[in-house]
């Protein structure tokens, strides 16, 4: 067997082995086999697609590359949630101390900024003293005493997918089905979780930007936690236009501890809300939608939830007082009106020129080596549907370095698309997926 063969047979449409998968993968991992032919290959898995045995055989491959985190000490039923990335998407961070208030255990392992996409663990990064790296001692003490921690992926835990993903990610070769489920699957099948919920992004800002492919993906990552026997649903969403009003790094935080005082955006405060109630389904914590919600309604309204984020930042050795006195984020040296050009509905709010404005402010990265400027970003003061006057504000830019501002300016106002006439917003939510069904749901934006 050799890398050239299974390139080759990849690349004339053919279905691999489980043993040339693994040849490859292992090979890749272990430094034997150089990026030039695993960049050919996941070309050719790009274009020609996987077998979903071929998948789940990825998928494995990926999972058993490192160490698996033992949360067998932990007998609940441990609920995670993973979103395959959007902007504004801070939807984890206000979620998990929410189902964690009601007495599930929640073990998120989250990522990076990718691309235009915002990451958790960068987020969480913005809170002074916060880390995002915990050994597994410290992770059963964190589930044990507060129930919810956020972490990233070690060296040690599928270390195939770091490699890979850095790889796809300057190959051009992030938005395969097969890549994403074998890149999700695999880091969660590794954190121990029982049960997951899943939020596809769907639209202009995700990777996926059809709705069939969405649903697509949805059920090839249900597929594989199934034949695992993990409980798997989905949640397809927009992200046609950014979610929430906030897109950077502490401002994502200080929108999610205002949604854990009921007091977030219209949005982004009912997808947490809805996700959160799924999960408490999951977790075997309510038999129905909506005796979840009244759940998750409870925990915000008695301020349990926010004490759970409050002691989770304490765990990971972060000022928990940032709920009290947002001063102690990082402050920006400037904030700037972006005014609206002219009048009319706003009929769109591309989430994709959005995400890379904000990665020119200094919120991303545009190469691996950056540094994130953890206190730039901007707040959407309009959003899809709302009428705007001539050099009305559209939103508040948050800058420090403005090197790139003129260009990120242009970005921001070329996102929007104006019209004389009421648009039809796109819906918040679109489908729910699990393994037996596909339901429409079609559930607007408030
Ligand atoms: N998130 C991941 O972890 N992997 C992907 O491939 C895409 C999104």
């Amino acid at each position: 067997m050799t890398v050239y063969d299974i390139i080759t047979k990849k690349k004339y449409g053919n279905e691999l082995t489980a043993e040339e998968i693994k040849f490859i993968i292992n090979g890749y991992n272990s430094g034997k086999i150089p990026d030039y032919q695993m960049a050919a290959f996941l070309m050719a898995v790009w274009f020609v697609k996987m077998t979903p045995a071929e998948r789940a055989a990825l998928t494995e491959c990926m999972l058993n590359s490192g160490k698996k985190i033992d949360l067998s000490e932990i007998k609940e039923i441990k609920v995670d949630k993973h979103s395959t990335g959007g902007v504004g998407d801070g939807v984890s961070l206000s979620l998990a101390p929410i189902v964690a208030a009601n007495g599930i255990p929640v073990p998120m392992m989250s990522g990076r900024g990718l691309g235009h996409t915002g990451g958790t663990l960068d987020k969480l990064e913005s809170i002074p003293g916060f880390s995002v790296e915990l050994t597994q001692e410290k992770i059963i003490k964190i589930l044990k005493e507060v129930g919810v921690l956020i972490m990233g992926q070690t060296d040690d835990v599928v270390p195939a997918d770091k490699k890979i993903y850095a790889l796809r990610d300057v190959t051009s070769t992030v938005d395969s089905l097969d890549l994403i489920s074998a890149s999700i699957m695999s880091k969660k099948l590794a954190e121990g979780m029982d049960a997951l919920l899943l939020d596809v992004k769907t639209g202009k800002g995700a990777f996926m930007q059809t709705l069939n492919d969405s649903i697509a993906l949805a059920k090839s990552m249900i597929e594989i936690g199934e034949k695992l026997n993990k409980k798997i649903i989905a949640l397809i969403t927009d992200m046609n236009q950014p979610l929430g009003t906030a897109i950077g790094n502490s401002l994502e935080i200080i929108q999610s501890i205002e949604i854990l005082k009921d007091r977030g955006p219209k949005d982004i405060t009912k997808l947490v809300k809805l996700q959160a109630a799924y999960m408490l389904i999951l977790g075997g914590k309510a038999k129905n939608l909506d005796e979840a919600k009244e759940k998750v309604e409870t925990v915000i309204k008695n301020g349990k939830a926010l004490d759970v984020y409050r002691r989770m930042i304490k765990a990971q050795n972060g000022n928990p007082d940032v709920i009290d006195n947002y001063k102690l984020f990082p402050q920006v040296k400037k904030i700037i009106e972006l005014k609206s050009q002219q009048a009319g509905y706003i009929t769109e709010i591309n989430a994709l020129d959005v995400g890379i404005a904000t990665v020119f402010l200094g919120a991303g990265r545009l190469t691996k080596e950056d540094k994130i400027d953890y206190s730039v970003g901007a707040i959407l003061k309009k959003k899809v549907g709302d009428y705007v006057e001539k050099n009305e504000t559209l939103a508040e830019i948050y800058v420090n370095n403005e090197s790139r501002l003129e260009e990120a300016k242009t970005k921001f106002l070329n996102a929007y698309k104006f019209s004389k006439n009421k648009p039809v917003v796109p819906p918040l939510v679109y489908a729910y997926v699990d393994i037996n069904k596909v339901e429409d749901l079609n559930i607007p934006r408030d």
